[in-house]
């Protein structure tokens, strides 16, 4: 297949070239580029950008007593309808379970179920000697990116002394650990407050995690790490002006510290949880929603270079009874917000959402837009530049992008497995027009095109970031 002159926009550079594929690779970029008996597309009225990169994602999870509603085959395809080409979703150890155990069991709810190529991360919640061991492992077998809590005492849990041992053995080889940054007994604690004085509704999930246990869990986790030799460290979902600010001072000082935030926290704020009745239950994700102030010092940071990802963080559990099949996943805490499922649906509408706030509001770049979507996140999970760019030999997930589509956001229409949507009624700018995954064109207009089973688990190199310290370590 051949594009025509494609407006090329990658995180670096934009320019106008055409672009040969060939047996799902990018093989020649070039003007006026000859190829006889290729396909011909012309991609002149559309951005070509790399697929979009998401690298925080939970299909089919276990949490709470329910199962997250979306699994690995309507989740990939809302996200190949959205723009997305990639995911890297969490496998998770059981308590008393390995880490290839937990591997394995989540490649059997994901392999030949994906419409999009798709890794797994681990989720480790007990650091003893055999599970840094497997860490060694899985990092040759290509899992490369680990992740903890410091969140959820009795679930996911881990001390501080863990994660020190769990940074030193990553940082040695060369992976890259992602904390989930919040003082998990201090919200625990407010939490037990909060419902011993009847405060049960949905909006007290928002008060008991108050902003300054997310800045103490980051100030702590930087810390840790610097008694790790200074191993590098990801934030996932970054919420706070505090948090970044705590990121900021330590990237100043030349700590290898990465973070992210997610679409919700820079479209919305906690003025939702005003909403009247158990409408809240819908914007119950941890950290929660928080200012204006706190959404307009999030997109300082994604404008320059204080964050490096936006991702979906993709949780979806059904609200009201609006979903044929499922059972209503939120109420089950109506009577008592902190059973409430944590997590909110995503994953289609990361690319549109951010492109409309973000680039056609002025905010970013499209430049530094496709850098937070897909670039950035692919280096950050070891898949660049086989992902994340548009350079011969890239895999050719490509997306045409029209800049001036506009549409309103309606539950209704989307592919997430869901009854709801976090955007409802608002105006999106920007659409994928065609989206391809390996030089299969996988979604047309938001409509899925692909076939079964396309989608391939990736097998992931360091990080660009565990490689670049190695090296400067001989
Ligand atoms: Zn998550």
């Amino acid at each position: 297949m051949i594009l025509r002159n494609a407006n090329i926009v990658t995180d670096c550079a934009s320019y106008s070239s055409d672009i040969l594929i060939r047996d799902e690779r990018i093989v020649a970029i070039g003007e006026h580029l000859d190829h006889t008996g290729a396909d011909e597309v012309d991609a002149s009225p559309y951005l070509t950008i790399p697929g979009g990169v998401d690298i925080h994602t939970h299909m089919d999870m276990p949490f709470g007593g329910t199962v997250t509603s979306d699994d690995f085959e309507t989740g990939t395809i809302a996200a190949a309808v959205g723009g997305t080409t990639c995911v890297i979703d969490f496998a998770i150890q059981s308590p008393e379970g390995s880490l290839v155990e937990a591997r394995d069991q989540w490649l059997a709810k994901a392999v030949d179920r994906c419409a999009i190529d798709f890794g797994l991360h681990l989720i480790v919640r007990r650091v003893d000697d055999p599970t840094l061991r497997e860490m060694r492992v899985l990092v040759a077998e290509g899992i490369t990116t680990f992740k903890v809590f410091l969140a959820y005492p009795g679930v996911f849990m881990i001390t501080d002394a863990d994660l020190l041992r769990m940074l030193v053995t990553a940082s040695d080889l060369g992976a890259l650990v992602m904390v989930h940054a919040e003082n998990g007994p201090i919200i625990a604690a407010l939490v037990d407050e909060a419902l011993g004085q009847g405060q049960t509704s949905a909006r007290y999930h928002s008060v008991t995690r108050p902003v300054e246990t997310e800045r103490e869990a980051v100030a702590r986790a930087i810390s840790i790490s610097r008694l790790a030799g200074e191993a590098p460290v990801y934030f996932v979902h970054v919420s706070s002006r505090a948090a970044l600010d705590e990121i900021r001072r330590a990237r100043a000082g030349g700590q290898p510290v990465f973070a992210e935030t997610c679409t919700h926290y820079v479209l919305l704020s906690d003025e939702r949880y005003t909403a009247p009745g158990f409408e809240a239950a819908k914007y119950v994700m941890s950290p929660p929603l928080r200012s204006l102030d706190d959404q307009a010092a999030l997109w300082r940071g994604l404008a320059t270079g204080g964050l490096d990802v936006i991702s979906s963080d993709h949780c979806p559990f059904v609200f009201g009874e609006g979903y044929p099949g499922l059972p209503a996943q939120k109420a089950l805490g109506i009577d008592d917000f902190s059973k409430i499922p944590n997590g909110v649906p995503g994953v289609e509408d990361r690319l549109t959402m951010t492109f409309t706030r973000g680039v056609a509001a002025g905010e970013i770049t499209v430049n530094r837009w496709v850098a937070l979507t897909s670039s950035n996140p692919a280096r950050l999970a070891g898949i660049y530049p086989q992902k994340g760019a548009i350079v011969v030999g890239s895999d050719a997930d490509l997306v045409l992008w029209d800049p001036t589509f506009r549409r309103s956001i309606r539950a209704e229409q989307q592919h997430m497995r869901i009854d709801y949507n976090l955007y409802e009624g608002m105006e999106a700018v920007g659409e994928p027009a065609i989206v391809m995954s390996r030089g299969s064109i996988v979604a047309r207009h938001r409509e899925y095109v692909g076939r079964p089973a396309h989608g391939r688990y990736l097998k992931r190199m360091v990080p660009a970031v565990g490689l670049a310290r190695r090296l400067k370590e001989g």
